[in-house]
């Protein structure tokens, strides 16, 4: 057995979707990465598992009745490749979960309380912690003697200043509901951020940095001296930037109309604006990079949503510019903004007298790596860092049970 293909003393980090659950085991200490797959469109009779291994990949294509057979589906093609995870040396599973509401913004070792009290928020995220709750039960049936930790997605954001969280709503109809803007993809924000600092040499303490994580879900944050102030999700993730599926920001005043004058109920307009919205909802086209193709090719619907998305990511960069005073580092991170050299030039295209200057040549260089693509005159770096949320998750799990 080759050390990269070595289970022990590895996280099995787990990020349940509605119809998918992504999984890596990953070596915390190192950051290899000893397996990674997908199983896809569960409760499906042409589910498939993706599963890579050292060079080798695995597929499935079959029935999945849901996840927890999903799960034992991903366990069997392990064992194909010589590994039982019951008896191997997985040290803990970490659990992506996406809210955290109030109570919940540390890493936390999962019982019957935990489970308990995740189950409680479903009503602050009933896309997402549904779902976490299932990956959970599942892997805690599977593994039972391997600790679980939960990592919430909302947790770096929980120290947004007072007045950044804070709806301008009645107070206590905000108190008695937990109403706040709680900010998400935190894991990521946080990881990118730090990467950006020992990438540059410079202390988290001394920089301030806009990052972009740009996916298809997608938010951007300001981060003051490694501590954020802002950030575009709020109570829920459909706050902010324009995404694959979701709105971002629309007028509140839209979903009452469309209650009165579409008789359209709650469930119907939080679909359309979740999962019907963003580059989807103007151009039938949530990927990015099949959207670019049609931009390309002069598709006029999709060339109005590049521009929607664009004209709403320069918003929030320039807001958060004058929110942090002095910006050191602009930061594009995730699917879209590690790939996508024309969105990063767009976004900051005209912005000399603010002190940027993007490379044309650095920017269009392809790479796996953290890298500059300003040029060396300009006054705010500019940069492509690769987030691993799975890494993270990793780390914070063995950590949360060192204590
Ligand atoms: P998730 O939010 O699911 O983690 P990712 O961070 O993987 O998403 O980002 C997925 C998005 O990245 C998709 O819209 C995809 O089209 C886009 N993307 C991936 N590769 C490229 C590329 N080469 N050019 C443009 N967009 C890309």
């Amino acid at each position: 057995m080759t050390s990269q293909n070595n289970p022990d003393n590895t996280v099995l980090v787990l990020n349940a979707g509605s119809s998918s659950l992504k999984y890596q085991l990953v070596q915390p200490d190192s950051g290899t990465v000893v397996a990674h797959g997908l199983v896809e469109r569960i409760g499906e009779s042409q589910a498939r598992v993706e599963h890579v291994q050292g060079d080798e990949k695995n597929e499935f294509v079959g029935e999945i009745a849901d996840h927890q057979a999903g799960l034992a589906k991903v366990f069997d093609l392990f064992s194909e490749a010589g590994h039982d995870l019951g008896s191997e040396g997985i040290v803990a599973v970490g659990h992506r979960v996406v809210h955290g509401g109030p109570k919940f913004y540390r890493p936390t070792v999962i019982d019957d309380d935990v489970v308990a009290a995740i189950r409680d928020l479903e009503d602050l995220a009933p896309l997402h912690n549904p779902v976490n709750l299932v990956g959970i039960e599942a892997v805690r049936e599977l593994l039972p003697d391997v600790p679980s930790v939960a990592v919430f997605d909302t947790a770096f954001f929980h120290g947004l200043p007072d007045h950044v969280a804070t709806y301008a709503i009645d107070r206590a109809l905000a108190k008695k509901h937990d109403i706040r803007r709680y900010g998400f993809h935190g894991t990521s924000h946080e990881y990118v951020s730090g990467a950006t600092a020992d990438f540059l040499g410079a202390d988290r303490e001394s920089l301030n940095q806009i990052v972009l994580h740009l996916g298809n879900g997608a938010s951007a944050s300001a981060i003051e001296g490694g501590r954020p102030v802002e950030t575009s999700m709020g109570l829920t993730p459909l706050e902010g930037l324009v995404m694959g599926t979701r709105s971002g920001d629309v007028d509140p005043g839209v979903v009452m109309y469309l209650r009165r004058a579409a008789d359209m109920d709650v469930d119907q307009i939080d679909t359309m604006l979740n999962r019907e919205a963003g580059l989807k909802g103007l151009s039938g086209e949530n990927d990015f990079r099949t959207l670019t193709e049609k931009v390309e090719a002069g598709d006029a619907d999709a060339t109005l949503a590049y521009k929607v998305y664009v004209h709403r990511l320069r918003k929030y960069i320039g807001a958060y510019m004058v929110t942090l005073g002095r910006t050191d580092a602009i930061v594009f991170t995730a699917g879209v903004g590690e790939n996508a050299p024309k969105l990063r030039a767009d976004s900051l295209a005209g912005l000399e007298s603010f002190g940027i200057r993007i490379d044309s040549e650095r920017n269009a260089a392809r790479s796996r790596e953290a890298r500059v693509i300003s040029s060396d005159d300009s006054a705010v770096t500019v940069l492509v860092v690769p987030t691993n949320e799975e890494l993270a998750i990793a780390r914070q799990s063995v950590a949360a049970l060192a204590g």
